[in-house]
């Protein structure tokens, strides 16, 4: 590598035995400094490593520049490579064979004194993110940017080579409903009016294809004002694909080819396609949740008719109010605790199930959490019907089918992190494809919600009783899927309405009236009747994906620039307060508030 302009002939992590007796000039920061038998040893580090640069006293200025240089000064190095003496050969640094002898040291930069350096270890994170600059020349962080390069390098050959073109869609626009409130931008020309920060292009991309573009991806940033929750980040960013002329079966088809070639060329890892599909009611049936983690088994199954039979009073209690009896048989071969066991339960009760209990083999026998009068044989009926096989504990859970659900999914991942069956690495993946969602959901106050988002097609066999107005809407199907990675919901999509008819009376039932219609989404039925094309997508989140990619435990570690848990930016202090000329100017005056939430973390002006 020979840069023009600036001289640099070599990475400095690039410099093996085959270089030595060569002449090069490196440059980087000082990532290390050592003075040792009268020696100065310099590790200068790059994006691609770190090289030893040894400095003796005859070097003259070299000599005392390198005695002065702090870690973290910005220098440059001209020197011959020289194959270390074998005692000093340091096998765990990929340079470790070689060093520099300095011909020529030049300081480019001093630093002030640093609140950290990148070789320290638990520093705060917010301290990190203050000083994101810093934090970034850790090779960890610069391994995940990698990864996320890769990423998305693959993302963009995948859907090029699939006839995919990317287009860019406003940002600054009207609110498009995703479920989560809007960022607002004043207008200075129009006061009083405001642009909607998109939650997403879903109605663009359905534009697009009204428009003929027929393939679309974006990698899209997307912004949502929700309420904290850990690990969400107020801005980010999605592969956004929209397809016309298909079918589901099309789009997963497009998205798996796309998934295959990320995980090759970020982690090495073969996926086996097509990927498994797995019905919603299934999934809540069998795992108690639409998202879940398939890297271990841990299924649920019915075992009402044992409970019916088995003439213990709470199951039987249960039941009579139509809930539902679901098993759980765990392979722990003694090794769950009792203290595990009532950790389990405690899961398993959060959720509102109404019963959680185990039932195991010890000493010849049953035992169980259903007290000393549970009949052996009904334990046993219990067991034989969750299909345990000896030496497997049996959980019981019981309740309205909501909270049965729940409670099975509360139990299986708490049960599956204590017989320690999650794996900690990316890889081998359970990427899966959940299906058949329901097209609505009922809200806490009785009324119907997009399950996923009004945009989206209902089955085939409802469509005629969901236009007649007839049917029970709670009942009606859909065709949206979501494509779940390790127990986490990587994206959603599905094919859309693309009728007018069809689109309204959805609306309707959403008791969005024709005129709110009209007004929010005029422009999309408008569309719709400019002839449009049947078409499906999907989103898929970035930071999630690149997240779970690098094994990382945060969105942040996969971001440059991410906001705190609070939503704040800690480097730049944003959101911030704005000069009164320019609310002025806005037309808009802020009323102080009683109390902001996060204020904390804030620093002052
Ligand atoms: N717009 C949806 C979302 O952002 C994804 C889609 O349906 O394509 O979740």
């Amino acid at each position: 590598m020979v840069t023009e302009g600036f001289r640099r002939t070599h990475w400095a992590g690039e410099l093996r035995a085959g270089h030595v007796g060569e002449r090069v000039w490196v440059a980087g920061w000082v990532h290390r400094r050592r003075n040792h038998g009268g020696l100065v040893f310099l590790d200068v580090r790059d994006r691609s490593g770190v090289v030893q640069v040894v400095v003796r006293p005859e070097d003259g200025e070299a000599f005392a520049l390198a005695e002065g240089a702090r870690p973290e000064t910005v220098v440059r190095v001209v020197g011959h490579v020289r194959a270390r003496a074998p005692q000093a050969v340091n096998p765990h640094l990929a340079t470790g064979e070689v060093e520099i002898a300095v011909e020529r040291l030049e300081i480019l930069s001093r630093p002030d004194p640093l609140p950290f350096l990148p070789t320290d270890r638990g520093v705060d994170e917010a301290v990190r993110l203050r000083h994101r600059y810093i934090d970034l020349r850790r090779p960890e962080m610069l391994d995940n940017l990698r990864l996320r390069h890769r990423l998305t390098r693959a993302v963009r050959r995948a859907l090029d080579e699939q006839g995919f073109i990317e287009v860019e869609t406003p940002t600054m626009t009207r609110s498009t409903p995703e479920g989560a409130r809007d960022f607002l931008v004043p207008s200075r020309l129009w006061p009083g009016r405001f642009y909607a920060l998109p939650q997403s292009p879903q109605l663009f991309k359905q534009l697009l294809m009204v428009g003929g573009v027929e393939r679309y991806y974006q990698l899209a940033r997307c912004y949502r004002d929700e309420d904290l929750r850990a690990d969400r980040q107020p801005e980010f960013t999605q592969i956004d694909v929209e397809m016309a002329f298909v079918e589901a079966a099309d789009v997963q088809a497009a998205v798996e080819a796309m998934m295959a070639r990320v995980f090759e060329e970020t982690v090495g890892f073969r996926l086996e396609l097509p990927l498994p599909r797995l019905s919603w009611r299934d999934a809540l049936d069998r795992y108690g949740t639409d998202k879940p983690d398939l890297r271990y088994g841990l299924a649920a199954v019915d075992v009402g008719e044992a409970a019916a039979q088995s003439g213990l009073p709470v199951l039987a209690r249960a039941l009579a109010q139509g809930g539902a009896v679901r098993a759980l048989s765990v392979p722990d071969a003694g090794r769950l605790s009792r203290r595990d066991l009532d950790a389990l339960v405690a899961a398993g009760r959060e959720t509102g199930a109404a019963v959680v209990a185990w039932i195991r083999e010890g000493d010849g026998r049953l035992g169980s959490s259903f007290g000393a009068a549970a009949p052996e044989e009904a334990l046993s009926a219990l067991r034989a019907a969750a299909g345990a096989a000896a030496g497997e504990t049996v959980l019981v859970v019981a309740g309205p089918l909501a909270g049965a659900r729940a409670a099975v999914g509360a139990v299986r991942a708490a049960a599956a992190r204590r017989l320690g069956l999650v794996p900690e690495g990316p890889t081998p993946p359970a990427l899966l494809w959940v299906t058949d969602f329901p097209l609505f959901e009922v809200a806490a106050d009785g009324r119907l919600e997009s399950a996923h988002h009004p945009f989206t097609a209902p089955a085939d066999e409802d469509l005629p009783a969901l236009l007649a107005g007839e049917g029970d809407p709670r009942a009606f199907g859909s065709k949206a899927y979501d494509l779940v990675l390790n127990g986490f919901e990587l994206g959603s999509g599905s094919i859309r309405i693309h009728r007018t008819d069809v689109q309204e009376a959805v609306f309707r039932l959403l008791g969005i009236g024709p005129e709110r219609a009209r007004e929010r989404f005029g422009f999309l039925l408008d569309g719709l009747r400019a002839g449009a094309p049947p078409h499906g997508g999907i989103a898929i989140g970035v930071d999630r994906l690149a997240m779970l990619l690098a094994g990382a435990s945060s969105l942040r570690e996969v971001l440059a620039f991410p906001k705190s848990a609070s939503g704040l930016d800690p480097l730049t202090d944003a959101p911030a307060a704005v000069d009164p000329e320019q609310l002025a100017e806005l037309g808009i005056e802020v009323r102080p508030p009683a109390a902001v939430s996060g204020a904390e973390e804030g620093r002052s002006p």
